[in-house]
Parts: structure tokens; sequence; C-alpha cells
């Protein structure tokens, strides 16, 4: 046993907190922003990129990254307690959020499930020291809820494939490397049993990235065009038309993403920007933290805080020790969806009309109007929580299945648009 594997969880945080605080930023709490919020331009947003990288390389060096990733790809091997402790000591510091989700989870996560030998030697450790940020190539224009209907088609040609079609709504794949691709290579079998997952580097030619301007004016939405991409046999992860056994794991991945063991985030981050801080502050701004309503509706932030935080701890741990299914993530999910909507329409309300209408320098006030608008998101990323219902009526709690009319008949005569006709 090496002195890092025998390292109990009190000496680990020791280490992390004195590295963290000899090393790396002292944030504040609305550093964090939500990520679609238009804060920056694309100078500041590839600045910000480069730091992070800077940061998980330092992690990396110091033996702070990968706590639950074996040791032979670089990884700590060391448990989801000493994640969480690192996860509370980085907290009020900079953390290197965008190689965080999808880069580590979900799509590390699926290399370490079903990617050889090889690929796992070649690219975990260069995910875990900051030289790769990773892409889920999932979403298409004709949907992303039904994932079984991928439409992008991956061809043979002897020991390459060709791929056509479209990806989209991939958050920041401007500016990165690789991209985890879920493709059709079997138009004649039922949808879910002609998938195959390959992994290519996003900037090649072929592979054209155009980003998508919000009404915010954020673009770090993405789609992308692929036309003859050729990808190596020896790129696909898992078995030629068993894309779906792949795939399952994936949303499982995606769905479990604020409880991932895999993933660093600071205990507030992620709530920072629409948690009981942030509303607060709102508060704070409008002056009125003190009207008796207004401070039950910081109560209410606080508690669905408390109980999103509990929450995940239970299913994580349920997860790690196997007393609840793979599919009891779908339940973090729907809440942590529904409560960050449930905030934000919070924060909206105590601004008042300083939320609806805002000038450059009404801070917080101003952000509550613009995450008003964009509350949805924390219901459709990272799959919808319509999709999280079904999840949980079928799968946890065992109520009759989703009637579908094509699960049984070749996917190429499943009706669908013609400009996505095969
Ligand atoms: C912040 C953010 C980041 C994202 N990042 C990525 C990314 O990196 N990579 C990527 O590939 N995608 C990404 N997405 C896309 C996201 O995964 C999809 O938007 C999502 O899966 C829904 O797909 P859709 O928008 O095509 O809606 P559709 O699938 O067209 O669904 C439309 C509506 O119908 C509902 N619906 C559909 N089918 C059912 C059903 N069977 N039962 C009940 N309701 C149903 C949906 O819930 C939704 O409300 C991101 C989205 C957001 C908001």
């Amino acid at each position: 046993m090496s002195n890092v594997e025998q390292e109990d969880v009190e000496t680990f945080r020791q280490r992390a907190r004195s590295f963290i605080r000899n090393n790396l930023q002292p944030i504040s709490s609305d550093a964090l922003v939500f990520p679609l919020r238009n804060v920056r331009n694309d100078d500041e947003e590839l600045t910000a990129v480069a730091r992070e990288r800077e940061v998980q390389r330092m992690l990396f060096d110091a033996g702070l990254a990968g706590i639950c990733f074996p040791r032979k790809y670089g990884g700590q091997e060391l448990t989801p307690a000493h994640q969480r402790a690192l996860n509370e000591e980085f907290d009020g510091y900079e953390y290197p959020s965008r190689l965080q989700a999808p880069t580590l989870s979900p799509c590390a996560a699926v290399l370490l499930d079903f990617g050889s030998e090889e690929q796992k030697l070649r690219h975990i450790p260069a995910i875990l020291n900051g030289e790769e940020i990773w892409m889920q190539f999932l979403s298409e224009p004709s949907g992303g809820s039904d994932v079984a209907g991928a439409q992008m088609s991956a061809i043979r040609d002897g020991d390459e494939w060709v791929l056509n079609g479209s990806k989209i709504w991939t958050t920041g794949a401007w500016w990165s490397d690789w991209g985890l691709c879920l493709t059709r290579t079997n138009w004649d079998v039922p949808k879910h049993r002609g998938l195959s997952v390959f992994i290519l580097p996003i900037h090649q030619p072929g592979l054209e990235v155009h980003r998508i301007e919000m009404l915010n004016g954020s673009k770090e939405f993405c789609q992308e065009f692929l036309t003859d991409v050729r990808v190596p046999d020896s790129d696909r992860i898992g078995g030629v038309d068993d894309g779906w056994t792949v795939g399952t794991r994936w949303m499982f991945h995606e769905r479990m993403l604020t409880n991932s063991p895999l993933v660093t985030m600071p205990t507030g981050a992620g709530r920072t920007s629409v948690g009981a801080t942030f509303v607060h502050a709102v508060a704070q701004e409008a002056g009125r933290a003190s009207e008796p309503h207004i401070r039950d509706y910081i109560g209410e932030t606080l508690m669905l805080d408390i109980v999103e935080r509990e929450l995940q701890r239970r299913i994580g741990d349920g997860l790690a020790t196997g007393t609840m299914a793979d599919q009891a993530a779908a339940v973090g999910r729907l809440f942590s969806g529904v409560a960050a909507t449930r905030i934000r329409t919070i924060a909206f309300e105590i601004a008042g009309g300083a939320g609806a209408a805002w000038t450059d320098d009404d801070g917080e006030l101003a952000f509550s109007g613009s995450d008003f608008l964009m509350r949805q998101v924390s219901c459709i990323g990272g799959g919808t929580t319509e999709m999280a219902r079904n999840v949980i009526s079928e799968r946890v709690l065992g109520m009759p299945r989703e009637r579908t009319l094509d699960k049984d008949i070749p996917y190429r005569d499943v009706p669908r648009s013609a400009s996505s006709r095969t």
C-alpha cells in the first residue's frame, strides 16, 4: 500500500486544505455564476478555460485530482468520503468548474466503464491533468429526450467509420478537445439495437462547430455538423450496435452528476448562483430582507438547499453501497431541477421591478431577472425533469411502461420528418 492509499480522510483533508489555501485564489460566491449568464466575452472565456486547465494540472501534480479514479490511470484511488472532504475544502476558492461536467462525468466515467485498456491509458490521465476537455455529443436537432432515436450515421469502411449528421446543445464545444458521440450504425433493427458510441477530436476537418447565440447574448451552446468524419474502429467505445448498453450507463452518470464521486464540486457550488446565499443577497440589495414574507422566502430557499444536499448525499451513499438501484439517480436529478427553478422564481419575485427591467449596475437584482428567463434550463440540461419522472415511475416505482410504437420495428421504417431520413 502506498502513502496515498493509507491516508485517512482527516489527514487528506488537512493536506487538501493546506494546498488550496497556499496555491489557489479565494473567490466570492458570486464568481461561480450560472454558466449561461452572459458575463464574459470570448477572450475572457478562453482565459478562464486556460486558468482552469492550469489549476487542474496543479491539482493533478499535488495528488488532488481524480480522487476516485484508479491509480493506474493517474487517479488517487481513494473513497467518496475523501472526495466529499475535498469538495468541502474548496468552498470559497477557485476550482476548475469547466473540467468537471461533462469531462469527468459522464465522459471519463463512460470511458472507465466501457473503454479498452488502451483508451483509458491514453485519455484518462490526460483528462485528469487538464490536457483534454471532453464534451458529450448526444442531443440532435431532431430531439434529445429520445436518446435511442439518434440519427447521426456511422458507416463502416474497413478499419474506419464514416460519420455524418449533426449534434446540438453542446455547451462549450468551441473550446473543448474531444467528444463522446452516439451514432446509428444499423438502420435495419429496432432503434435500441442499432447504436454505437465513438470518441473523436472536436477540432478536425469535416467537423464544423457553430455557436448558437441565445436571447441573453450567451454563445456557449454549440451545434456540430459532421461531414464524412473518419473515426478509427479503435476509437469505438463498447460493441458494434451495442451503444444502448453504453448509453444507459451514460444517462446514469449524467443524472447523478451532483453526487458523482468522480466530480470535484465545492459544497456550495452549483447552488451559490441560485441558492439561499444568492436569494439573501437579492433581498438585501432590494432593501427587503427584513420583510416577514421575504424572510419566509429566504427560509424556503435555505430549506431547499439543505434538503437537496442531504438528498444527494443519501442517494450517493445508496448507489455506492448498492442499496439503491442506478435509476434512483433520477430522483436527485428531478429535485435539483425543480428546486433551482423554484429558487430562481423566488429571487425574481423578491427583486420586484428591478428583476423585470434592470441596468448594468443593478448587480444581483439584474441577475435575478435574467436567471428567471433562463430558469427552465435546470429542468432541461442533463435530460429533462419529465424524462426523470418517467424513469422514476417506470424503473424505480415499477409502474407500467409508457406505450411506444417504434420499439419493435426496424428504425429505417420509423416515421420521421423527410429531412432526417437516410
Ligand atoms: C444547459 C444545458 C446543457 C446541455 N448540454 C448538452 C450537452 O453537452 N450535450 C448534449 O448532447 N446535449 C446537451 N443539452 C441538451 C439536452 O440534453 C436536451 O435539451 C434535452 O435532453 C431535451 O432534448 P430536446 O431539447 O431536444 O427536447 P425534446 O426531446 O424535443 O423534448 C421536448 C419536450 O418534450 C418532453 N418529452 C419528450 N419525450 C417525452 C416523454 N417520453 N415523456 C414525457 N415528456 C417527454 C421533454 O421533456 C421536453 O419538455 C443541454 C441542455 C441544456 C439546457
